[in-house]
């Protein structure tokens, strides 16, 4: 049982279960290409802003659950800027670029700030969010559904 609380270090949980990292890497990615392949039929667009990771700029906060923190942490290189306490990702570049792009969670996926797109979010986070969290519960992984700064705090690597 995996919702709620569950003290486990993030990776030990991991590595607990079953197949460890990799087969909860294969199956988290799945979740990923299916959402990208619902997002080609949007075709949502992004004028690449970098707003989605500017969180306090743009008055939001990117949730993700264990699972993908796990993904996240294992898979980025190292932050490329020190971590703040909220303000911002590490990950993004002083072009706005993603350097996590590959490994980034479902919240960074959804993000369009394309109006014609936005009604459409919520519905397809729930959708794939329900995915990841059948995966948790099935592979006994904590849920741990908080801000990028909580899943962070004293565990990203030193900015490369
Ligand atoms: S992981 Fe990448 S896309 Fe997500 S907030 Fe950070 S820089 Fe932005």
């Amino acid at each position: 049982m995996t919702s709620g609380h569950d003290d486990r270090p993030l990776s030990a949980a991991t590595t607990d279960a079953e197949g460890g990292i990799d087969a909860l890497r294969r199956e988290v990615r799945e979740v990923y290409r299916e959402l990208e392949e619902a997002l080609s039929v949007l075709a949502p667009r992004c004028s690449l802003s970098g707003r989605c990771c500017r969180f306090k700029e743009y008055d939001h906060t990117l949730f993700l659950s264990g699972p993908e923190a796990a993904i996240l942490l294992a898979d980025a290189p190292p932050p490329i800027r020190p971590l703040d306490d909220g303000e911002t990702c590490p990950w993004q570049d002083l072009q706005g670029r993603c350097q996590a792009r590959e490994a980034r969670p479902l919240g960074c996926r959804v993000y369009f700030c394309d109006p014609a797109y936005e009604v459409h979010a919520p519905e397809l986070s729930e959708r794939f969010l329900a995915r990841l969290r059948e995966i948790a519960d099935r592979r006994n992984i904590p849920w741990n559904y908080r801000p990028l700064h909580h899943h962070l705090g004293g565990s990203t690597p030193e900015p490369g």
